[in-house]
């Protein structure tokens, strides 16, 4: 694996946070191996904040929780796993074969322990779900699983679709009007995939 550069931004092309995190295992198929993007609990951090899931604030307070780096390790390491099941279950329902059992249940479990985490209020007009305990070291955690549930769970899962690319093969929602993008992002890999193509053409010409 490459080593890890933290000052570089996640590119968030999926359309879909749940998605976006399968991706932080970046080239996932390439033979020589995948490029974790996820290597410290830092990187988690960095990545949940881009994803909007918490605030410049929230992040600086879990910055500064005197939580012991095993319990960071250990969240990261479920991440990991929570987005693996994802992958799983994702290129699964691509390529039409069978769920992996284990795999479901890690999702079944995350996602239930994820709920379990809420706690039932109001804001003042009704009830509502909130996120009380959002400094907690095992908050991404609990939200990125709400993301993977809200995903898997709902009618957006029928617009997965992986980039064209073999190498890339990024997951992402498909939003477009006749459900016809190719490529996690046209100027990365449809355009290395065009270019390929042209130098065959030459090559056979
Ligand atoms: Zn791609």
């Amino acid at each position: 694996m490459k080593p890890h550069k933290p000052v570089k931004e996640f590119q968030l092309l999926a359309g879909n946070t749940a998605l976006d995190l399968v991706n932080t295992l970046d080239n996932r198929f390439r033979e020589s191996g995948p490029d974790e993007l996820l290597v410290s609990y830092d990187d988690l951090l960095r990545f949940v904040q881009q994803a909007g899931l918490l605030t410049a604030e929230q992040i600086r307070r879990l910055r500064r929780a005197a939580g012991v780096e095993a319990e960071r390790r250990r969240v990261l390491e479920q991440v990991k796993e929570l987005r693996e099941a994802l992958a799983g279950v994702g290129y699964a329902l691509l390529t039409e074969e069978e769920l992996r059992k284990h795999e479901v249940h890690l999702l079944q479990k995350y996602f239930h322990r994820a709920n379990a985490a809420r706690l039932l209020g109001d804001d003042g007009r009704r009830l509502a779900w909130s996120w009380p305990k959002r400094e907690e070291l095992s908050a991404p955690l609990w939200l990125l699983a709400q993301e993977g549930e809200k995903f898997f769970l709902s009618e957006q899962a029928e617009r997965l679709r992986c980039c064209a690319s073999d190498t890339c093969r990024w997951l992402f929602l498909d939003t477009s009007k006749n459900h016809t993008r190719r490529w996690c992002d046209m100027k990365i890999c449809g355009n290395r995939m065009k270019a390929r193509r042209y130098q065959a053409r030459l090559a056979s010409d």
